[in-house]
């Protein structure tokens, strides 16, 4: 049950429209970085991939901001990865969230980085820095994206090795699955690589793709338009650089109307 029903202070600061859910786990990883997961709303579909406006009350007025949704279509909850920003409107408070805690939501969730808006084919590129990760664990624990394709290549490049953690337990957590781990088999790669300190997958994946080091790292041949397909989620210079790559190996960019062989979407605005 929410916690907002058994306290009318709240209930009444709640804007109408939302959704008011409650926080059921919260995981640190780093000083900048943290997943949480929250209770999901019984009416409140989403597709795998999309993002919704999150928010919380600050000050009595509610702050609200683009999140893409961590958990699988099917998740009995909402999962969230999110950036701590020190100063950041929303972050902030979000990131001393705890168990128990009201977290409001908007009801319409939307996005591009959905299998739908991408023409079939046979090997998925999910490239991912940052909290860019999170529509890729989505999908990368939806079924779905494994009857579409024969290998799912999860790319997630951070700063530190520290940051790269929530990408390992994803897959941890997809192996322990009674379910999952059957219909994910060896379907899925995770290419972890760290750009500022030592570890054996080094660079930015955009210098890691244009040497070929990538396809050699992984085993895979280079990219192919007949049976590649791209999505990507990073920060505006990542995206425009990955992007070009693709569009350079003749990969041509789609939309929910008018599926194609890559989808982009922003993991935050500048
Ligand atoms: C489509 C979309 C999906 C998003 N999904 C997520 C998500 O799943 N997880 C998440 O943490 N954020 C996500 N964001 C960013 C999110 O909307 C907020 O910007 C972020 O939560 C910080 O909010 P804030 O109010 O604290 O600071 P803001 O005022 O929103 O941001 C302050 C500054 O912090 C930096 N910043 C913001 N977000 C990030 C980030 N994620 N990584 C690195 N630097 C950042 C930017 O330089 C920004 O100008 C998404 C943004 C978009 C557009």
């Amino acid at each position: 049950m929410n916690a907002p029903a058994t306290n009318p202070e709240i209930v009444s600061a709640i804007p109408a429209g939302v959704y008011a859910e409650t926080v059921t786990a919260v995981q640190h990883y780093t000083d900048r970085l943290f997943r949480f997961r929250m209770t999901r709303p019984q009416d409140f579909r989403f597709r795998s991939g999309e993002f919704a406006m999150i928010g919380l009350m600050v000050e009595g007025k509610p702050v609200y901001r683009a999140y893409s949704i961590a958990s699988p279509a099917w998740d009995e909850e909402l999962e969230f990865f999110s950036i701590k920003v020190p100063d950041g409107p929303l972050t902030q408070h979000l990131q001393n969230v705890q168990v128990g805690d009201t977290v409001l939501m908007r009801k319409k969730s939307t996005g591009t980085l959905v299998n739908d808006a991408l023409l079939p084919g046979k090997r998925l590129y999910m490239f991912s820095t940052g909290t860019g990760i999170a529509p890729f664990a989505s999908l990368i624990r939806d079924p779905e994206t494994y009857e579409k394709f024969e290998e799912v290549i999860l790319c997630h490049t951070t700063r530190d090795v520290a940051e790269l953690k929530y990408g390992f337990d994803l897959i941890e957590e997809i192996k322990n699955h009674e379910f999952l781990s059957e219909v994910v088999g060896d379907k899925l790669k995770h290419y972890a690589t760290v750009t500022r300190e030592d570890y054996p997958f080094k660079g930015r994946i955009t210098d890691n793709i244009r040497s070929g080091k990538m396809f050699t790292d992984l085993g895979v041949p280079p990219l192919d338009p007949a049976v590649d397909r791209g999505m990507i989620c990073g920060s505006a210079a990542m995206l425009k650089e990955t992007k070009q790559l693709l569009i350079d190996a003749g990969l041509n960019e789609g939309a929910n109307n008018k599926p194609g062989e890559f989808v982009i979407e922003r993991a935050f605005v500048d």
